[in-house]
């Protein structure tokens, strides 16, 4: 079987320029085959991602010379290429291409950790390390220094920082503690930003903003480049540290929860991430979905009930760690302990940690910076081969407004069919809102359903003023297109730089829905 070609490329073309990316790479790090790029397809499809989003080859450099020649090579037959680091970007598209017919640019063989300072707290990694990789090396050789990792440790520290993606531990921003990266531009030129402009520098690694312009933030969640080398900020390893639920019982407990949740993040008394975990996410991970509800649609408000009652859950439970000095803690503590003891009927459960020791759980274990695979518990929440979609709109940090995208979401996800499997990460003035729609992937109309759903919720968000921050491949258009203020400036201007930088339009064409001059006909609502 042909594998699918980029528009408007010729199978003669394609066989060419596949031979000159064979000759920069090696013919054994170019897969063609069937089998091998059935490996880059979207494993959480919804619907036919196979046919939409199908890679017409993958190549796997080994240095940022291979990545540059590659480059020539893509601007010279104007082929399309999608750049992934590990290609775990699971829920949002995996290693899957917007455009099809692109070739995937499977950076994963480069994978070293160039540098890491115990004292000034940083590492300097390229795409293919792994937040159990980077785990692993500090342990390897004793230093004292923590990652945070995401929910699921197997992606890579490049992909999840690159996509704003987040963690649990103070560090848990993980855009805002990147610091200088090297990039390699659509015409092959290679840049290091901030300090790293410096040829022998000194402090790339410590100070964000070099001199000028600031362009790592320009890397993030776009095309305009391919970063081969990135610095992360590390914590330094607390001496002990605390988890910390709080359960509340009662759906309308969300409200008061996130009022008295904001003034303790902004004040700092809880210094990081903490996330709101609806009843079933949280069920999950204890029991599957059967033994409470078979019934048709999404689970009922009194199975939610009886259930959140026999696991002995709250109908909402946050989630934060608090990390450091003992006697400080014991004090952020109280005052946590104080805050809530407002709200009625609010279970506190804490374990105490010393810096050293490793929770069991796997939730907390994110918390305490070691890698886990948790988030693949809620595959199994539904049975059959799990796959899920989320959608992820921004949410202010107010009670109103959380119960508000709260009711929205469960309202419509009902509708489709779909339990409010979800929660919230606060971060101080705003929270991320995750809803996922999990369906059995072998069950053609639930995953119809959810394919649905999502464009529903998109649309039902941007009429109430809300919008996403990252988007599976079917829907960046959609998502994209929301952001509409004065006819679309923003895409606008996303595409005038598209097309100043990658003039071909050879990098990622539709990713976050910019689309480069070349492609722009495939833009499309999926
Ligand atoms: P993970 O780390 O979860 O495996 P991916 O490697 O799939 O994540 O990367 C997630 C997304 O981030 C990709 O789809 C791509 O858009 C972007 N990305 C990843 N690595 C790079 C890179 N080195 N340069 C530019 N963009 C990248």
């Amino acid at each position: 079987m042909m594998p699918t070609l980029p528009p408007h490329v010729s199978a003669a073309r394609f066989a060419q320029a596949l031979a000159a990316f064979g000759a920069v790479v090696g013919a054994n790090q170019v897969s063609t085959t069937p089998a091998e790029l059935a490996r880059y397809a979207d494993p959480f499809a919804p619907g036919d991602g196979e046919r939409a989003f199908s890679a017409s080859a993958v190549l796997t450099p080994a240095s940022v010379d291979e990545v540059r020649a590659i480059l020539r090579v893509a601007n010279e037959h104007s082929i399309p290429l999608w750049t992934v680091s590990t290609g775990r970007n699971y829920g949002y598209g995996g290693a899957a291409p917007r455009l099809a017919g692109s070739v995937v640019l499977d950076l994963q063989r480069m994978n070293r950790i160039l540098e890491v300072n115990e004292p000034l707290g940083y590492a300097l990694v390229e795409p293919g390390v792994s937040y159990f990789d980077l785990y692993q090396h500090l342990r390897t050789h004793g230093y004292r220094l923590w990652t945070d990792p995401p929910a699921a440790g197997w992606g890579s520290v490049m992909g999840n920082t690159l996509e704003r993606g987040f963690g649990y531990t103070p560090y848990g921003d993980h855009a805002a503690t990147q610091c200088g990266m090297e990039v390699v531009l659509a015409n092959g030129d290679v840049v290091r930003t901030g300090m790293g402009g410096i040829d022998t520098g000194t402090a790339w690694q410590l100070y964000r903003y070099g001199y000028g312009p600031q362009f790592d933030p320009l890397f993030m969640q776009s095309n305009y480049g391919i970063v081969t080398k990135l610095g992360v900020w590390l914590m330094p390893a607390p001496p002990a540290y605390w988890i910390v639920e709080v359960q509340l019982p009662r759906e309308d407990d969300l409200a008061p929860l996130v009022e008295t949740l904001r003034p303790l993040q902004l004040a700092g008394t809880i210094g990081q991430h903490a996330v709101i975990e609806g009843a079933i996410r949280r069920a999950a991970g204890l029991s599957p979905r059967e033994r409470w509800y078979d019934g048709p649609g999404a689970m009922p408000e009194s199975v939610v009930a009886s259930m959140t009652k026999q696991l002995g859950v709250g109908r909402w439970n946050l989630h934060f760690g608090l990390y450091g000095d003992p006697d400080v803690m014991a004090a952020q503590y109280r005052l946590v302990e104080r805050a809530f003891a407002g709200l009625r009927d609010a279970r506190f459960i804490v374990t105490k940690y010393a810096g050293d020791e490793a929770p069991t759980a796997g939730g907390a274990r994110n918390r305490a910076g070691i890698p886990a695979m948790s988030a693949f518990r809620m595959l199994d929440w539904r049975g059959g081969t799990g796959a899920h979609v989320d959608f992820s709109p921004l949410c202010p940090a107010t009670g109103s407004d959380t119960m508000r995208q709260y009711t929205l979401v469960k309202t419509r996800a009902a509708e489709y069919g779909f339990d409010y499997y979800g929660g919230f990460t606060a971060g101080g003035r705003h929270l991320h809102h995750i809803f996922s729609a999990i369906f059995p992937s072998g069950d053609a109309l639930l995953t119809q359903q959810a394919r649905d759903l999502m464009r529903a919720l998109m649309s039902d968000a941007r009429a109430a003023g809300y919008g996403v921050y990252r988007s599976h491949l079917a829907w960046m258009d959609f998502a994209a297109a929301q952001y509409s203020f004065n006819d679309g400036a923003l895409l606008r201007l996303a595409e005038t730089i598209k097309d100043a930088l990658d003039p071909q339009g050879v990098l990622s064409p539709g990713k976050q829905g910019v689309w480069p001059r070349a492609w722009r006909g495939a833009r499309g609502y999926t």
